[in-house]
C-alpha cells in the first residue's frame, strides 16, 4: 500500500532514533523522503547526519544524544517550533543516557506535542490531515496560572 502524507504548512519535525533502531527510522524517512523535504527538519547528531546522507536534505544536528542531544531537542521543543516528535527509542537495549530520553518523551509531553515511537505510529501521524491542515494547530498550553504559583518563598 502507499502512503500518501498530507500536504500542509511548512512544520518543524525533530527526529531521534536508538542506534538499534536507526535502521527503522532512515527506512521510515527514505519511503517519506518528498514529504520529509517540505518541513524543517531537526535531529540528534548521529540520527541527522545519517538522515542527510539518505535524503540529501537539509537537517538542524545537534549533540549526539547521549552527550546532550536529547535535551537539545527537548530544549528547542519547549521554545516552540517542533510539530511532531519522531523518537525510535529501543525498548530492548538499556540507555547511558536514559535520564535524557525520559526527560525528552516528558517534555513533549508537557509542550502537547505529537509523539510517534514507531513505524506505525510516525505513518499514521504524517498521514493525518489534521495535523498538517493549516486550520489546526494543536493547542499549546498555557503555564501562566502555573508560573504564577504561590511558592511560599
Ligand atoms: P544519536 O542520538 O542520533 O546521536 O545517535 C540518539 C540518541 O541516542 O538519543
Amino acid at each position: 500500500m502507499s502512503l500518501e502524507p498530507a500536504r500542509g504548512p511548512r512544520r518543524g519535525i525533530a527526529m531521534v532514533a536508538h542506534d538499534h533502531k536507526k535502521p527503522d527510522l532512515l527506512a521510515w524517512a527514505r519511503w517519506n523522503r518528498d514529504f520529509l523535504a517540505l518541513h524543517d527538519l531537526y535531529a540528534t547528531g548521529t540520527t541527522g547526519r545519517l538522515l542527510q546522507e539518505a535524503l540529501d536534505v537539509p537537517v538542524t544536528r545537534y549533540q549526539s544524544g547521549p552527550l546532550g542531544g536529547d535535551l537539545q531537542v527537548g530544549a528547542k521543543l519547549s521554545e516552540g517550533g517542533i510539530d511532531l516528535l519522531v523518537f525510535f527509542w529501543d525498548p530492548l537495549e538499556p540507555q547511558p543516557h536514559d535520564p535524557d530520553v525520559k526527560a525528552l518523551l516528558r517534555i513533549a509531553v508537557v509542550w502537547n506535542i505529537p509523539v510517534a515511537c514507531n513505524r506505525a505510529t510516525a505513518d499514521l501521524l504524517i498521514t493525518s490531515p489534521l495535523l498538517f491542515s493549516p486550520d489546526y494547530q494543536p493547542e499549546r498550553p498555557d503555564f501562566g496560572a502555573y508560573l504564577s504559583r504561590p511558592t511560599g518563598a
